[in-house]
């Protein structure tokens, strides 16, 4: 059977948030089964907590920001993205302030922390969200999708009028089945443009940014000095943020998604309009499942 995971121990890190530009103390700890995942404001008294689900999203301006109890916790989805890709079910987040550290701007910061802390098996069985019909969300020229499949899968097309990002390197399908996670999806950054920096910045938006947690692009090309991790980096990175946005499902899918020039807020429209229609998804466990959609199951755990 397939078991939750959590961590082993805690384990802390800090960093600078993305777009408050204020550095953040964050601790990652154990949590029961069953709990999910829980974000806590150490640095309100009382201490607050924001369980990160779905519902609980109410930015998505740039990044998703979920809310609860008069708190929010800004740019969750690449810590997601990480425990997704290692199969964490149950942790708590605390932080010291209203930012997850923005790192290098991708999950591969995370997931060596999560991997130094250990993954511990717990007793219950794994949960799996099932996807049983087709679910569309369209806006603007730009959709996502869910699809019925055996197994996880998400592909993604991107287009944008620059030089760098054109034919084959707008498009990445990524099978959780047979792909590893953490070589493909996890050290993907995220990106801007350098002349929507200025408009950012006079919205207090991205004054966390810098050449070390970003790639950015001027019309011609790419301005950091060490050039991409993947000539496709952009495309994977808008794959590290879908498995990150459809996290707050709080299971792995058995099913696909199809992103066209998606983002954060269709992401969760799509969520949010699956949930409405409740024969469209299930939750199972392995054994409803014909074949797991997880190939690093056990290499995460250290035991090919
Ligand atoms: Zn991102």
């Amino acid at each position: 059977m397939l078991h939750q995971r959590t961590i082993a121990d805690s384990i802390e890190t800090s960093g600078v948030g993305l777009h408050s530009g204020k550095k953040v103390q964050m601790t990652l700890r154990p949590a029961s089964e069953n709990s999910g995942i829980r974000f806590r404001r150490m640095d309100t008294d009382p201490i607050k907590e924001v369980h990160a689900v779905a519902e609980h999203v109410t930015d998505t301006n740039l990044g998703t920001t979920v809310s609860q109890n008069d708190t929010s916790i800004m740019t969750v989805e690449h810590l997601l993205s990480a425990l997704a890709g290692l199969g964490i079910d149950n942790v708590f987040i605390d932080l010291h302030g209203p930012e997850i550290p923005i790192m290098d701007g991708s999950a591969a910061s995370f997931i060596l922390l999560i991997e130094s802390a250990g993954i511990q098996e717990q007793s219950a069985p794994k949960k799996f969200l099932r996807i049983k019909k087709n679910i569309r969300v369209e806006e603007d020229g730009k959709f996502a999708e869910f699809r019925p499949f055996d197994g996880y899968r998400l592909t993604f097309d991107i287009e944008f009028e620059h030089p760098m990002i054109q034919n084959e390197l707008t498009h990445f399908s990524f099978d959780f089945s047979t792909m590893s996670f953490l070589e493909n999806i996890s050290r993907a950054r995220t990106f801007g443009f350098l002349k929507d920096i200025e408009s950012l910045r006079a919205n207090n938006l991205a004054l966390g940014g810098s050449l070390d947690n970003a790639i950015v692009l001027d019309d011609y090309t790419i301005i950091n000095k060490d050039g991409l991790r993947f000539e496709d980096e952009f495309v994977r990175h808008k794959i590290l943020d879908a498995v990150g946005d459809l996290y707050l499902m709080g299971h792995i899918l058995v099913g696909e998604y199809y992103g066209y020039k998606s983002g954060h807020d269709l992401n969760n429209k799509l969520i949010r309009k699956l949930y409405a229609d409740s024969s469209a998804w299930e939750e199972v466990e392995e054994k409803d499942i014909k074949e797991i959609p997880i190939s690093y199951w056990t290499a995460a755990l250290g035991k090919v």
